[in-house]
């Protein structure tokens, strides 16, 4: 028997007449003739026909969907509409029935919510199994862009004892017993007898520590998980998610801007090609749903030239402060249309705003920077007008913020004053402090959420659909 091959090689081989052994799972066997095999290589099915004159009809019984075969057989030119090579069962081995009365999975169009609570399974759909080969693309291709560039990287904790953003919205690591959990004098919990012998929670973000890294490395990158208690019941928010992280020593905010366009267009440029079929299917499957739509809510661009458009065009790249000018004289604000009327400056933008900016307005990925400094981190670069910092935001369409960074602040005097008004402990963080002390320099990275760009680079609406198995409030099953 010859070696196993995976379907996506064999449909693309044009060597037909040679004997082949394929291995995956019946999607559907109609006509008691024709197997959709599909082994997770490609969305494209491998048709293989039966002999089913010549048959055992046991066997035959037992190629349902779901089940696990291998098929050794004769590939030839295929008659059929769709593919052009198929296989002729010479022998057919069930390695894992699938019994099609309790399959969850039937050959239907499930919705994404029930596939959801199936997540164990969905891997086995044509979206999902998309969706998954679009998402390992991107992460390799995030690789790639910042190895190509001689960015190093760099492992940053996954539990550690500081809160990057202080925004406190952490998941608390312990060992205590739960019903027994130690007191000081004082009354409080007496982290010195946990087991790290003080407070630890899981990581909100690298940033920190990926400076450290970069006040010596020059360039360095992290991807992880990061993790955040925050009580938002979002299509774009996850309590664990994926973080990329460069940091770069001399370079300013400009230089990082340009950083973070480049790496969105080379990662998105990578899929689209290496991804083709699974991106047209995900195309084909929007419009689809947009289908159901009234007309003046489905969107201009297919996913495809969605896509395209963000490689073809620059960024618009615009103050906060201009920004905001634009929505106090947009059209929905006059009429009361946002839900967040634009009143002065300084407040956040709530992402309707943000989507009115990339959707409506610019009609294309926009950056924003400079914003005040009341609503951003301690640790940006104060600007000389006293009341922005060196913030930037990129929006995208369909998401709102995909990455946000800015500048470092490296002055130790300005640092320490932002850190004071901030309340932010300045012991807790000596270390970082002392980058600021030993050789600092200008310095600038961000945070790409992982989830973020899946979703755009695969048109679906809800990051629970991107991440194998979604972590939200009140929910952590598989
Ligand atoms: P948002 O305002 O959307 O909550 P943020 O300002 O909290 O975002 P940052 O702290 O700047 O986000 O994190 C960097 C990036 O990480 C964001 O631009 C976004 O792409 C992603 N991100 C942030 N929070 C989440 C989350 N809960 N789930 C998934 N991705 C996230
Ligand atoms: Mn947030």
């Amino acid at each position: 028997m010859s070696q196993r091959i995976k379907i996506k090689a064999l449909l693309e081989s044009t060597e037909t007449g040679i004997d082949v052994t394929v291995k995956g799972w019946v999607r559907t066997f109609r006509n008691n003739q024709f197997i959709a095999l599909n082994d997770g290589s490609t969305n494209n099915n491998l048709q293989v026909v039966v002999d089913f004159e010549n048959a055992d009809p046991a066997l035959l019984k037992r190629l349902t969907t779901g089940a696990a075969i291998s098929v050794f057989g004769h590939l030839v030119a295929s008659l059929g509409k769709g593919q052009t090579v198929e296989v002729k069962a010479k022998t057919i081995q069930i390695l894992g029935d699938s019994d099609p009365e309790k399959y969850p999975l039937q050959p239907k169009k499930h919705s994404l919510e029930f596939l959801r609570e199936i997540a164990h399974l969905r891997f086995r759909t044509n979206t999902f199994g998309a969706i998954f080969r679009v998402r390992n693309s991107l992460a390799y291709a995030v690789h790639q862009f910042f190895q190509e560039k001689g960015f190093i990287y760099l492992h940053t904790p996954i539990i550690t004892a500081s809160d990057a953003e202080g925004a406190g919205e952490t998941f608390h690591v312990t060992n205590f017993d739960l019903l027994n959990i130690p007191k000081a004098d004082n009354g409080e919990v007496d982290f010195k007898q946990d087991f790290f012998g003080r407070a630890t929670n899981l990581t909100v973000s690298g940033q920190l520590e990926g400076e450290l890294g970069a006040m010596a490395l020059s360039d360095i990158y992290t991807f992880g998980p990061t993790f955040r208690a925050e009580n938002s019941n979002t299509t774009r928010h996850l309590a664990e998610f994926w973080m990329i992280e460069p940091e770069m020593a001399f370079c300013d905010l400009v230089d990082n801007m340009d950083t973070a366009e480049a790496l969105l267009k080379y990662v998105i440029a990578y899929a689209l090609d290496k991804n083709r079929d699974d991106i047209e299917f995900l195309t084909q499957r929007l419009l689809d749903e947009e289908k159901q739509k009234p007309q003046h809510e489905r969107s201009e661009m297919s996913l495809t030239e969605k896509l395209q458009f963000c490689l073809d065009n620059d960024f618009e790249r615009l103050t906060y402060t201009e920004a905001i000018d634009i929505l106090k004289e947009s059209a929905p604000n006059k009429k009361k249309k946002f839900q967040y009327p634009v009143e002065g400056w300084g407040t956040d933008l709530q992402s309707e705003h943000e989507r009115y900016l990339v959707e409506k307005h610019f009609k294309k990925p926009v950056i924003l920077t400079d914003y005040p400094k009341e609503i951003k981190a301690f640790y940006m670069r104060q600007n000389d007008d006293g009341k922005t910092v060196r913030a930037m935001d990129i929006l995208f369409p369909g998401i709102g913020e995909i990455v946000g960074g800015s500048q470092r602040e490296e002055r130790l005097d300005k640092l320490e004053q932002r850190m004071d008004e901030m309340n932010i402990p300045k012991e807790e963080l000596w270390w970082y402090l002392d980058t600021r002390r030993f050789g600092a320099c200008e310095h600038a990275g961000f945070g790409l959420g992982f989830e973020r760009l899946v979703l755009f680079v695969t048109g679906m609406g809800n990051i629970r659909d991107v991440i194998p198995f979604p972590r939200f409030p009140r929910s952590a099953e598989f």
